[in-house]
């Protein structure tokens, strides 16, 4: 398998729900019980059904992440080989990269003593072997597949050319938050299928670090910017919100 940045094309028309991802990705990573509905400590990957279609969720390995942009001691790091990596043995528990992340990926272990942050890591390990992620190998219809970055993204254009009236004409990852390291190509609008839709395309970490107070002072702030910290903001909220009810649920069991 070559050096390149590598990736994950997910094409939604493909997928029909076996959870066979799911499977793959806790069996690879230790994790409890079966496939679960929304991401967890426990679950780095899911499926959510929207109307008639499945949609997988899983870390974006955003090219500029907000979550590495945040983190105060380099615990999180954009690799050359696409993924980006979460080091618990740096990690302070301050837990600002579950705010940043505009698709709220990042968990927190709350029922451990000595939790860490969890997420996707695109199967690092594996990957640097030369082999590909649990998750592709697992998909028996083609709906998620594994590869250069650069080759899935001829690859999904390819498939919306040559299927005229097929796909939208959009690949989900390719621009959004400055692009992504997961890609989606679907045949139903991403905003019906509960996509967020990024102020944007442009990197979220400047108006994430901006929002936190961490770096850098912005002297002049455009209207542009300002539509973003808000959109960010209200993330921001939104997050906390669940956490919030996360943290109860835990709780109630
Ligand atoms: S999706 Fe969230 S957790 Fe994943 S790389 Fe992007 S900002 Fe980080
Ligand atoms: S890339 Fe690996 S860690 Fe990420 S969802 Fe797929 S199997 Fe799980
Ligand atoms: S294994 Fe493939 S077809 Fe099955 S749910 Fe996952 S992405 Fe969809």
């Amino acid at each position: 398998m070559s050096k390149q940045s590598k990736a994950l094309l997910i094409d939604i028309t493909k997928c029909i729900g076996c959870q066979q991802c799911s499977v793959a990705c806790k069996a690879g990573h230790k994790q409890p019980g079966d496939p679960e509905p929304t991401l967890s400590a426990t679950a780095f990957t899911v499926i959510e059904p929207r109307g008639e279609k499945f949609v997988r969720r899983l870390c974006m390995h955003c090219e500029d992440p907000s979550c590495a942009s945040v983190c105060p001691v380099g615990a999180i790091v954009k690799t050359a080989q696409g993924a980006v990596r979460y080091d618990g043995s740096k990690c302070i528990g301050c837990r600002y990269c579950m705010i940043a992340c505009p698709f709220s990926v990042p968990k927190y272990e709350w029922s451990k003593l000595a939790p860490y942050v969890t997420k996707c890591d695109m199967c690092a390990e594996r990957v640097l072997a030369g082999k590909q992620t649990l998750c592709a190998e697992a998909c028996p219809t083609g709906a998620t597949t594994f590869g250069d970055r650069e080759d899935l993204l001829m690859e999904a254009h390819k498939r919306i050319v040559e299927n005229p009236g097929t796909y939208v004409p959009r690949i989900y990852g390719e621009k959004e938050v400055g692009g992504t390291s997961v890609f989606y190509i679907s045949d139903v609008p991403f905003e019906q299928l509960g996509f967020i839709e990024p102020p944007m395309n442009q990197p979220m970490p400047t108006l994430s670090a901006a929002a936190l107070g961490e770096v850098p002072t912005v002297v002049t702030i455009g209207g542009s910017l300002l539509a973003g910290l808000y959109w960010f903001t209200q993330r921001r909220r939104e997050v906390a919100l669940a956490q919030v009810a996360e943290q109860d649920e835990k709780e109630r069991n």
